[in-house]
């Protein structure tokens, strides 16, 4: 079975909306954003770090810093459909049922895709936005199941092609956010939407569609009302709120005042 098929045999075993795709790298150009900053829809954004002792294939290994230069490179890509990924935190959570698992591999070797849902911690799933959980080794490079859940590994490998992005783990986010965004794949390569290759560009019909459905998406926020709940925190006195807003609105800011852009 080649890698397509295999990918679509994972996802036709898999629930409906859940999209699997698999398997390396050169430098992204930044994609200009022909959006203006009132134009910009940001969505709220969780990063878990999972930790494991006895399962070391779900131990990430990034670090903070790691998440951080990802989201930036993630957003360096989205620009192009004026999407802004705002982060709300980056957690490092102990795997939730490691041992569940771990039983299941020692009995059968192996792990089904949609049991690795299994690992998320019950206690930081309640949230306005999207989860992006990171793990150290799995059966794809990521996978969305649906669910406002994705999961990458970051032992992501990706097949490099002209333009592609210079590192595997932001383009498999962004990827995958891709398919959060109702965005299937499209086998062309040097898109964003290619299964397994460095490529980060979408055409004109995936950002309309994808800003279509940024809207939809658990507190998005167009650029206006995030200005007015920021002006409304500020007065309010909610420092941890203002401060993440604040934030938000500098980022998508100060993309407008890049050479690039
Ligand atoms: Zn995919």
């Amino acid at each position: 079975m080649n890698r397509r098929n295999a990918c679509r045999a994972i996802a036709a075993m898999l629930a409906a909306p859940l999209v699997a795709h698999a398997r390396q790298t050169q430098t992204l150009p930044a994609p200009t954003s022909p959006f203006k900053p009132a134009d910009y829809i940001t969505i709220p954004l969780r990063l878990h770090m999972l930790k494991s002792d006895a399962f070391k294939d779900l131990d990430c290994r990034l670090t903070k810093a790691d998440l951080h230069r990802i989201l930036g490179k993630v957003n360096t890509i989205w620009r192009q459909a004026g999407v802004h990924w705002g982060l709300e935190s980056i957690l490092r959570e102990t795997a939730a049922n490691e041992d569940r698992l771990r039983e299941t591999r020692d009995e059968s070797g192996v792990i089904a895709l949609r049991s690795y849902r299994l690992i998320r911690p019950e206690a930081s799933r309640k949230f306005d936005g999207l989860h992006v959980y990171y793990l150290h080794k799995f059966p794809v490079n990521g996978v969305y199941y649906g669910d406002h859940t994705a999961l990458v590994q970051d032992a992501a490998r990706l097949r490099p092609v002209p333009g592609g992005i210079d590192e595997p783990i932001p383009r498999v986010t962004a990827h995958e956010l891709g398919h959060a965004l109702g965005l299937p794949h499209r086998q062309d390569h040097t898109n964003l939407l290619a299964s397994g290759t460095t490529g980060t560009s979408l055409n004109a019909e995936e950002v309309a569609k994808a800003r279509s459905y940024a809207l939809k998406m658990p507190g998005a926020l167009a650029f206006e009302t995030l200005r007015a709940q920021l002006r409304s925190v500020e007065r309010d006195g909610n420092a941890d709120q203002s401060k993440h807003l604040r934030r938000w609105v500098t980022e998508i800011e100060a993309v407008s005042a890049a050479p690039n852009s």
